[in-house]
């Protein structure tokens, strides 16, 4: 009674639509949620992904969940996550994407799962770490644990959008380090991220794990506009 009386004073609205959700539904409506603009790059041995980490960086497979665009239903379900406070929404569609990727062979094989952090100050702004929601989601759909603590970054770097991709990389290189050798040693790692563009963060994240003995290193992001 208290919930519906609630809901009818503020009705909870689909992320993606602005549609009324009905009780059942949980931040999209079943409209929205079998219609994401799904990239799949997981089903295939080559995507552009795959192509973007090509002569930097060693890793065994790259996938996104969402197709990103400018004023697409990924934008806003990014704006809602990293802006709005809705964070469960990250955990939500890692879920769903975790259980995709689970079912590929080339992904059985990974151990862990990494977020990208945040600096500090940035999270402490925020509040909480999107990538970290990310991981959590995609911990349950693969049934695989993520850990907060092995990857840490170090100091803060101006925001980044206006950069070209060599200034990026010069910002960020710097930016990670590990804590616990041991623990990742012959691991296969999946570090997840919200977004993935140039790649530049993952790489500087990537290239301070291929120190680690027989790491190996897959990416998982929630969009992608390539
Ligand atoms: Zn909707």
């Amino acid at each position: 009674m208290f919930n519906a009386l609630l809901n009818f004073f503020y009705p909870r609205i689909c992320i993606s639509c602005g549609n009324v959700l009905l009780p059942q539904e949980q931040f999209f409506c079943l409209h929205c949620l079998y219609n994401f603009p799904e990239t799949r790059y997981h089903e295939f041995d080559d995507s552009p992904l795959s192509q973007l980490f090509l002569g930097r960086v060693k890793v065994e497979n790259v996938g996104a969940f969402l197709f990103y665009k400018k004023g697409n239903q990924t934008q806003k379900i990014l704006h809602q996550l990293k802006y709005h406070g809705v964070k469960e929404v990250g955990e939500f569609l890692g879920n769903i994407y975790g259980t995709q990727l689970i079912n590929r062979e080339k992904w059985k094989t990974i151990e862990m799962i990494l977020p990208i952090p945040l600096h500090k100050k940035k999270e402490k702004k925020r509040g909480y770490n999107q990538s970290e929601w990310i991981a959590k989601g995609l911990s349950a759909g693969m049934q695989i644990p993520y850990h907060t603590n092995l990857l840490l970054r170090t100091e803060f770097t101006e925001t980044q959008t206006k950069k070209n991709r060599f200034h990026r990389w010069e910002n960020v290189k710097e930016v990670f380090h590990l804590t616990d050798f041991n623990a990742l040693a012959n691991k296969h790692v999946l570090l997840c991220d919200d977004v993935l563009t140039t790649g530049a963060t993952l790489e500087a994240a990537i290239q301070k794990l291929l120190a680690v003995p027989s790491v190996k290193v897959s990416v998982a992001t929630l969009a992608t506009a390539q």
